[in-house]
Parts: C-alpha cells; sequence; structure tokens
C-alpha cells in the first residue's frame, strides 16, 4: 500500500483510544432498549466481564470515573476531616485530589528506582514516625504507575503489620499481574480508569473493585445519591451521582473483548523501542522486577540526563509526536505545598530524566520505526 506523504508524517499520539468495533453494536443495544441512562444491561454486563477477567471473588461497581471511584474508597473506609493518608507521590494528581475532597491530609511517600512505585522502606518510616506523635494515618494510597505493579508482598505486609488499609489505584494498570494474580485485586479497594488515555477506554468512566459483596452494595448506594429504601425520597446521608451511563458501558463491553490483544500490542511497542534503543548507554528502560507482568500501558525510559530527555520531547514533537516527561511528583507541587513528604529523591530524578513515549495499542511499525529513528538520529 503507499501511503501520501501526509499519511507519513501524521500525528502520533501518546495513547489514543483504539475502538474494537463491536462497541457500536452494545450501544444500539441500549438505544434499542431505550436504556440511555446510568443502568441497564451493558452496565451489568460490564462489570460481570470485569469480574470474570479479574476473578478472585473480586465485586466491582462501574462509574463515571476512576477519580470518583478513589472518592469513594475514601468514603468506604471512614476517612475523614483530619485524617492523614499515605500517598504515593510519584503519580497523576487525580490519585490524591479526593484525599483533599474528604478533608484528609495526604502525606506522600517517595519510590523505589526498580519499580518507580511507592517505597516500602520509607512507608514503614512515615507510618512509625507518625504513630510516635499520635497521628496513626489512616489509609495507604498506592500506584501501579504506568501498568508496573508495586511492590505488593511488602506494602500488604506493611498494611497487615500496622492495620492501615490500601486503596490500590490500577488506574494505569488493568492486565497487569503480580507473581500471576491482576493488579486491582490487591488492595481492600481497588480503583480502576477507562479515560480516554486508559488501556481501555469508555471515553470516560472508572470502577470500584471490592472484595465482597457488602461493600459493592455500599458503594453503588453511595454512588447513586444514597437514597433510602422506599419511594419516599428519603435520605440520610450525603450520596454522590457517580454512576456510569449504561451508554458508556457499551463502550467498555466492546473494550472488553480487546482487552487481552491490546496489551499484547502494548508489550510489543514496549520490545520494538527496547530492542532498537536499549544498546544506547544513555537510554534504559522501566523493566519488570521479579513477579511483575505490565501490561505496559506506557513505555517508560530514563536518560542519562535532563537535557537529552527535553531535547528528545522537543525533537519528538516537532516532528507532530506526542511524547511526556513523566509523573511531576505531588511533592512538587504548588498545590500541596509544605505538606509532609517522605523523600529519597528517586521521584524527583524520574522526573526530569523520565520520558514516557507513545504507546497505543493501534500503533503500526512504521509509526514506532519513525519514533525510534528519531531518537537514534538526536545521538548521532
Ligand atoms: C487516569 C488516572 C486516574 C484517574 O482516572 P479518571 O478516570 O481520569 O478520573 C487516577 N490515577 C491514575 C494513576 C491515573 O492515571
Amino acid at each position: 500500500m503507499v501511503k501520501n506523504a501526509e499519511n507519513l508524517n501524521s500525528r502520533i499520539w501518546l495513547s489514543a483510544p483504539h475502538m474494537s468495533g463491536n462497541e457500536q453494536e452494545f450501544i444500539n443495544e441500549a438505544f434499542k432498549s431505550n436504556w440511555i441512562a446510568p443502568m441497564g444491561s451493558n452496565i451489568n454486563g460490564f462489570e460481570e466481564d470485569l469480574e470474570n477477567y479479574l476473578e478472585h471473588d473480586a465485586h466491582v461497581v462501574a462509574l463515571t470515573s476512576g477519580t470518583a471511584a478513589i472518592h469513594l474508597a475514601l468514603i468506604l473506609l471512614n476517612i475523614s476531616k483530619g485524617d492523614d493518608v499515605l500517598c504515593q507521590t510519584k503519580t497523576f494528581v487525580a490519585s490524591v485530589n479526593p484525599v483533599t475532597y474528604v478533608g484528609a491530609n495526604p502525606i506522600f511517600i517517595d519510590s523505589e528506582p526498580n519499580t518507580w512505585n511507592m517505597c516500602p522502606d520509607l512507608l514503614e518510616k512515615a507510618i512509625e514516625d507518625r504513630i510516635t506523635i499520635g497521628r496513626k494515618p489512616k489509609a495507604i494510597i498506592v500506584i501501579n504507575l504506568y501498568g508496573m505493579p508495586y511492590n505488593v508482598n511488602r506494602i500488604q505486609q506493611i498494611s497487615v503489620k500496622y492495620q492501615i488499609p490500601v486503596i490500590e489505584d490500577s488506574a494505569e494498570a488493568l492486565g497487569s499481574r503480580y507473581y500471576d494474580r491482576p493488579s486491582g485485586t490487591f488492595g481492600d479497594i481497588s480503583v480502576l480508569s477507562f479515560n480516554g488515555n486508559k488501556i481501555i477506554t469508555t471515553s470516560g468512566g472508572g470502577a470500584l473493585i471490592t472484595k465482597d459483596e457488602k461493600t459493592k452494595k455500599r458503594a453503588l448506594f453511595l454512588a447513586t445519591q444514597a437514597k433510602n429504601e422506599g419511594v419516599s425520597y428519603s435520605h440520610s446521608e450525603t450520596g454522590y451521582n457517580y454512576r456510569m451511563s449504561n451508554i458508556l458501558a457499551g463502550i467498555g463491553r466492546g473494550q472488553m473483548t480487546v482487552l487481552n490483544e491490546h496489551i499484547a500490542l502494548r508489550r510489543r511497542n514496549y520490545d520494538f523501542y527496547y530492542n532498537s534503543l536499549n544498546k544506547n548507554d544513555n537510554i534504559s528502560f522501566l523493566q519488570e522486577s521479579e513477579g511483575c507482568f505490565s501490561n505496559r500501558w506506557l513505555t517508560c525510559v530514563l536518560l542519562k540526563t535532563e537535557t537529552m530527555r527535553d531535547d528528545i520531547l522537543n525533537l519528538l514533537a516537532k516532528n507532530n509526536i506526542e511524547a511526556r516527561p513523566s509523573w511531576k511528583p505531588m511533592h512538587q507541587q504548588e498545590l500541596f505545598k509544605g505538606l509532609p513528604a517522605y523523600i529519597n529523591g528517586t521521584a524527583d530524578d524520574l522526573y526530569k530524566r523520565g520520558l514516557c513515549l507513545p504507546s497505543g495499542s493501534s500503533l503500526t511499525t512504521h509509526d514506532l520505526t519513525r519514533i525510534t529513528e528519531l531518537i537514534k538520529s538526536y545521538f548521532g
């Protein structure tokens, strides 16, 4: 097939939505049955699909966003005004914003270099310190960043030892596994996102994963305005309008038919980048530690220097290619200035030198070659 010049240099996005072609059928079903509402067969079907995929007695509630799911997770754990919550500093702001929605205080914990996720040693130090001053933290929010599982064994041990529940933010990690068990099944409560650039998307959406049906029911209640039983619209606590639309859940059902394919394609992207760039001493890759299987939502690399990272970011931008610095740590944000933070320098360094390469499941070999050739050309 001959492509025209424009196509050859067309925009390459960081992580574009990738439809299977089955989505429209589920949406049509919603229209035919007139369930144009935040309830209906697509929502129930999407939740079942996710529960079957995750196994391990996962109970799933489909919501309007991952952010809403984290908010509800905090409420379900009774986190409220004045409580302290331990948060991985290296993440997207949506992991932490809900902590302030409930009036609690984030305390930031730095990362370990091998997974880029929460450092268990620092976490334990923070807990000990806070207990000493009579402020035992109420929850731990840990991330599977870019699809890479965090050190589940150690974080779990600490959670059990100190009796502090874990919220597992798996927004970027549907399909990842830790010793062959799916990410999103480890937290006391776990969270998924189906935002436009995630591994599967409903254009906007999220899910909360609980370990039992009772908590799921409670989440559903809170997500639908906390209306008491009966016909009289009686309310005795604050509720939210967080339920996913039945139309969007139709997109989710279609996306679930290709989730495993998308994981394989994203892992192929990683392998392509690794094989063509790994010999360069200036570039290192975020690799899988023992027991970790990453969905490779985004392929992440570290450049030797910040200048190199910025140069490559600019070079790609000039060539109509979207790449990104890795997340700016929360303890560096104006928004969270002055909050307690346990820092070892890892997140700061990853932010300076880290680069997320285009990683969508619809990238072609031509796209990937265009990207790697540009990076190689920078190093001459
Ligand atoms: C995308 C994302 C979220 C939020 O999900 P939304 O569905 O966009 O609200 C939370 N945490 C992380 C790490 C994310 O990447």
